[in-house]
């Protein structure tokens, strides 16, 4: 496999705790599987008017295009090349569209396999309502978090067993003979999948999501576990974190049992607190506004993200970062969504803002804050990809359902009828509408 790497692009280094990112930085990109061909493209293009617009000439991204997913497997017969997990260690910041992964059979998933090679240890997903979006919530703008996700542990680390296996049985006759107890329903087709949750692990993603919440004076962090279950994994990662909030960052107990941090930077306070994933999922639909910064566990970061999300208006707009030390991969949230590859029609929001996540990581403030008025404005104006518009027009909305069977014009009059002073969009369209905006 043969990388064309811009021989005009110099590379990011890491230097002790800093990144330097260079005005003419090599920043590796993935196009993706399915839909990744419509939004991939679009968000590039944005982030080049961005840089443009707030630094001229002087700052310009060198984009490199690696290859993983389906169109790697066809030119060089592997899903993730060494090369491309190599590139992206070396170039350190990255962007990716999404890639497929088979349900029950089938390759593990590629986004785990590089969150777990470069040890991505953070899942960082902001969740912020967009004025001009329609959301199933009374309230849209009281949902404004920070989920941090552990990301390399948990469920989520791909030690399983099929039923019936060599694995599972042998898994199963361990824990039956030399721990000495049966805890098994059915032995015979019992699946085996491993927990693993470490002090260590746990830690590194406390310590982001402190430094985070006290950096960006936020004013309450909430460490979701299901630890009265689990109490060795998900319990141990609630006590993991408040080791953590009172030995290294001096937190209080007070008398209803949360922590609060002095902030200094700002001469504030930072509420520390923990809840249970199934009272947290019921709190930011009946409370949102009580939550701030959510720190949490892998397969539990997976659902909240999603559930928040879909407060804001859909995974559609929802954008998202994989966090390492000195190395970062930031990606559209949503799937490949493979029915709609290559039609033009889905929206780009959710890469376009996380394009917009790593020019702030890579201190590109200024363009990162180009890129949010864009796409604020495109919103404020009812330039609406068919997502958007849908959820503007409700259930009125009956032919956009199955929007194979209906012309775009005939969808495009609905849509101006329903939602007066709307235009429907395409993605590259709704590209065009967040320049228009910057
Ligand atoms: P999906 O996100 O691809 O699609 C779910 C639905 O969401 C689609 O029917 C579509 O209507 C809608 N949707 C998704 N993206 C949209 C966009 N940008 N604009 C408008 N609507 C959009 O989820 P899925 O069907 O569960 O997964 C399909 C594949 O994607 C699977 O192989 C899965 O493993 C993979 N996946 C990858 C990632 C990733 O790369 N980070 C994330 C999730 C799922």
């Amino acid at each position: 496999m043969k990388l064309n790497i811009p021989s005009d692009g110099a590379k990011i280094t890491y230097e002790g705790t800093e990144l330097a990112v260079p005005d003419n930085p090599i920043i590796p990109y993935i196009i993706g599987d399915g839909i990744g061909i419509d939004v991939t493209p679009v968000m590039k293009r944005v982030l080049d008017h961005a840089i443009n617009k707030a630094y001229g000439n002087s700052r310009q991204i060198r984009w490199l295009e690696l290859y993983a997913g389906s169109n790697s497997n066809d030119l060089y017969g592997s899903i993730l090349p060494q090369k491309t997990i190599d590139a992206m260690k070396e170039y350190r910041i990255s962007i990716k569209g999404p890639l497929t992964t088979p349900i029950g059979s089938g390759h593990k998933s590629i986004n785990v396999m590089i969150r777990q090679k470069l040890d991505l240890f953070a899942c960082v997903r902001p969740i912020k309502y967009f004025p001009g979006t329609s959301t199933p919530m009374a309230e849209s703008g009281l949902t404004d978090m920070v989920v941090f996700r552990e990301n390399t542990e948990d469920l989520y680390s791909g030690i399983e067993w099929e039923p019936n296996s060599d694995g599972a049985k042998r898994i199963i006759d361990f824990i039956n003979k030399e721990l000495g107890t049966s805890p098994f329903r059915f032995e015979e087709n019992c699946g085996i999948g491993i927990k693993p949750v470490s002090e260590e692990g746990t830690k590194r993603l406390i310590r982001m999501a402190i430094d985070y919440a006290l950096e960006m004076n936020k004013s309450s962090i909430t460490i979701v576990h299901k630890g009265n279950i689990m109490k060795f994994t998900e319990g141990a990662f609630r006590d993991w974190s408040y080791d953590v909030v009172t030995s290294e960052y001096f937190g209080e107990i007070q008398p209803d049992g949360t922590y609060i941090i002095e902030n200094k930077k700002f001469a504030s306070k930072l509420l520390i607190k923990d809840c249970i994933a199934d009272n947290f999922l019921q709190q930011i639909i009946l409370a949102p506004e009580q939550h701030d910064v959510i720190a949490t566990l892998n397969l539990n970061g997976d659902y909240i993200s999603d559930a928040l999300a879909a407060q804001v208006g859909g995974i559609g707009m929802a954008p998202g970062g994989n966090i390492g030390e000195g190395c970062a991969v930031f990606e559209a949230t949503h799937g490949s969504a493979e029915p709609f590859a290559g039609k033009n029609r889905v929206n780009p929001g959710s890469i376009i803002l996380s394009g917009e996540m790593m020019l702030r990581y890579m201190g590109w403030t200024e363009a990162a804050d180009l890129v949010l008025k864009g796409v604020k404005g495109a919103i404020q104006k009812k330039q609406l990809t068919y997502d958007l518009a849908r959820a503007r027009a409700g259930k009125r909305l009956i032919r956009v359902k199955n929007t194979d069977k209906v012309t775009s014009v005939d969808i495009k009059e609905e849509i101006t009828k329903l939602v007066p002073g709307a235009t429907l969009v395409s993605t590259s369209g709704f590209g065009d509408a967040v320049i228009n905006n910057l």
